[in-house]
């Protein structure tokens, strides 16, 4: 990743566009009737592509492929990242640094979903996903150097990726003892790990 940025921000941008192709666009198109097909209605299309595979497969990712999503695709991650770059650079609050947030988002955000028939509606799902994407951007460009405030301490759905990816074969491991002997006789390139994780000492998946 550190080698390859370019193809990984070429990766990370077209998941963008076709977020925002997927999530925004429909909500500006004429409701369907509710028995148009998935070949008759592009609203119906984008939600059965949205909701029907590319969610699942985020889902089943993270049993197979451990964090690799967060890292590589995900366009939350990516947009809140790149708003850090040109933000304010802020340290991180006291009070965002309670870690009942992740808990309190997600319920927050399940709860909300289901009222407004997230899954059903074009225009629910742009307000509920658009809503932690803005809020995702605004924590990134208020918060942080380039790094993930968001994902580390805020993302409503990090606690549960953080478990879902425990089974995953795919982690992290870090060869202690040949970082520490090397550490002091190479020259170092610094590590810039965006969700702030001390990746001197990661073992297993990425910790939520
Ligand atoms: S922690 Fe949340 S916002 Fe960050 S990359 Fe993972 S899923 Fe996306």
């Amino acid at each position: 990743m550190r080698t390859h940025p370019h193809t990984l921000q070429a990766i990370q941008w077209s998941v963008v566009a076709s977020y925002v192709l997927l999530v925004a666009g429909p909500a500006f198109l004429p409701l369907p009737p509710e028995t148009a097909h998935w070949y008759e209605s592009l609203v119906v299309t984008a939600q059965w592509l949205f909701w029907g595979i590319w969610w699942p497969l985020v889902i089943l990712s993270m049993f197979v492929l451990g964090r690799t999503w967060c890292g590589v695709f995900c366009p939350e991650g990516t947009l809140t990242e790149a708003a850090s770059r040109h933000g304010l650079g802020r340290g991180v609050p006291a009070w965002m640094r309670w870690g009942g947030w992740p808990f309190v988002a997600f319920a927050v955000t399940t709860i909300f979903g289901q009222l407004v028939s997230v899954y059903q509606y074009a225009a629910a799902t742009l307000l509920v996903l658009g809503g932690s994407t803005v809020a995702a951007i605004v924590v990134g460009f208020v918060y942080g150097r380039g790094k993930r405030v968001w994902c580390r301490h805020l993302c409503p759905v990090n606690g549960v990726f953080a478990v879902l990816s425990r089974v995953s074969p795919l982690h992290y491991r870090v060869d202690a003892a040949g970082w520490a002997a090397n550490a002091a006789h190479i020259p170092v390139h610094p590590v810039n790990c965006a969700p702030m994780v001390r990746t001197s000492s990661i073992d297993g998946s990425l910790p939520g």
